[in-house]
């Protein structure tokens, strides 16, 4: 969006889609700029970037930057013909001679348009802003502190949004795109700009909620330390308040940021849940039943985003956390399929979803994805038998079994032949993961799985 204010204020024409178009890849173009986000979807990046290279003049016109291309440049150079642009925009020229400072410019809001009948951005009316740069932390599974090293003000917010009056109208809404604005020192006169640009707490515009959304979690560690910041949460619209709660270490912290904005009058809380990095399944289960506990007793709605960790060098998505097993994160795939990724704050969902007991909860993740989404309808009909021979297995045999199955997806090519070697013990009960050695997706969910990029699919491919 930064990109096209640039070129429509020189007076050129842009146009916005998403990924492999045709009717854009058909013209001729001056320079066509290609983002990346998440390091495995670089192999859809290169083929976007290769889709395009006879849609401009020379290959170098073709520009590659965003986060994923910073983290793994050699990826795109290795494999397509343009120009890499490491980094962010932040300083003039990186575009060419005489371009500005791209990331200080005010977002192009109009290009979303073009795509809107196909792909809605959320939210349609806002402001989108970012206040500060890098983070006063340097977590080990997160990007930011590899891609901003600093930590500092990037651009003042009242600039920002009076820019984005003047070029686009007025909006309903603000999302703050900020790493961790909380660590900023200053952070209440951050808050009282806020305020005094129309988003106390209770501001309506045209008769109509606004809301301010820190759409990237707010620290609980923070908040906890500095009872302060939830008085100043509380003093503008934030709505859906957002924490991160991302290894049971923090809960003594996490539990008393909740209790704080929950005195606060905070009852929907949306918080991002890392797993797969150096916890356990173990881990993740008390931190369900943490935010459960926490419904229970302050009334209030917590809905839990588990975000599955990938390394920043990963380009499939396939990487297996020490503490975890294969079986173990497709089983929580398949649970969160029907909720779209989010968990429930309802307890009864959590004891029903992830089990009322640990031993129950790694019992549900090892059962065959079909019996997991699916849970009421193979209950007696399949679910029951593979339960009484799973339970027949000794620990270590139960070990074995999950090792086998990720080999299976592993070597999925090699996987009818594999198929045919297993151990005796366990020939019975695979009949339920490959059902007469059929291996493909038998229903739209399991087809849907078996699309999403870790997914695994049965003889899809590995995942
Ligand atoms: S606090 Fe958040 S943004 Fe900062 S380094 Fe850790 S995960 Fe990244």
């Amino acid at each position: 969006m930064r990109i096209a204010t640039y070129h429509r204020k020189r007076g050129d024409y842009v146009a916005f889609v998403r990924g492999e178009n045709e009717w854009a890849r058909t013209r001729r173009w001056d320079r066509i700029y290609v983002s990346s986000l998440f390091t495995w979807e670089l192999p859809r990046t290169a083929d976007t970037v290769n889709c395009y290279n006879k849609s401009v003049s020379e290959a170098k016109d073709i520009f590659v930057g965003g986060v994923a291309v910073t983290l793994f440049p050699s990826y795109i150079k290795e494999r397509c013909q343009c120009t890499v642009i490491e980094g962010p925009l932040d300083m003039p020229g990186r575009l060419g001679p005489g371009s500005p400072a791209i990331a200080k410019l005010v977002p192009d809001y109009s290009i979303l348009g073009r795509v809107k009948r196909k792909h809605e951005y959320f939210p349609r009316n806002a402001y989108f802003v970012r206040i500060t740069k890098g983070c006063i932390r340097t977590c080990s599974f997160c990007a930011v502190p590899r891609l901003e090293k600093e930590f500092g003000i990037m651009s003042p917010l009242r600039e920002q949004i009076t820019k984005a009056i003047a070029e686009h109208g007025e909006k309903q809404h603000l999302v703050v795109m900020d790493n961790n604005i909380l660590g900023i020192e200053g952070v209440e006169d951050i808050f009282e700009e806020i305020q005094d640009l129309g988003f106390k707490s209770g501001a309506r515009r045209k008769g109509r909620e606004r809301t301010v959304d820190f759409n990237q979690g707010l620290d609980a560690r923070l908040i906890s330390s500095k009872p302060a910041l939830a008085k100043m949460l509380a003093s503008v619209c934030v709505s859906p308040i957002r924490l991160a709660f991302d290894f049971i270490q923090i809960r003594p912290a996490y539990e008393r940021a909740i209790r704080l904005l929950a005195a606060e009058g905070f009852h929907e809380f949306t918080n991002y849940m890392l797993f797969n990095f150096n916890d356990t399944p173990r881990d993740l289960y008390d931190r369900l039943w943490a935010n459960a506990n926490l419904n229970k007793e302050l009334g209030i709605r917590i809905t839990g985003f588990p975000m599955r960790f990938i390394p920043m060098d990963d380009v499939n998505r396939r990487h297996v956390g020490a503490g975890w097993k294969w079986r173990y994160l497709r089983g929580i795939q398949c649970i969160l399929l029907a909720t779209r990724g989010l968990v429930s704050p309802n307890p009864e969902f959590i004891s029903g979803a992830f089990g009322e007991t640990f031993e129950k909860f790694l019992e549900i993740l090892s059962m065959p994805d079909r019996y997991i989404i699916y849970r009421s309808h193979y209950a007696n009909d399949g679910a029951a038998d593979w339960q009484k021979e799973f339970n027949r297995l000794d620990s270590d045999q139960k070990m074995k079994l999950l090792d086998t199955l990720q080999e299976l997806n592993s070597f999925w090519r090699e996987r009818p032949e594999r198929l045919a070697r297993l151990p005796k013990e366990f020939r019975s009960i695979m009949e339920h993961y490959y059902p007469g050695g059929n291996t493909a997706p038998k229903t739209p969910e399991e087809e849907e799985l078996a699309q999403q990029g870790v997914s695994v699919g049965y003889d899809s491919g590995p995942g």
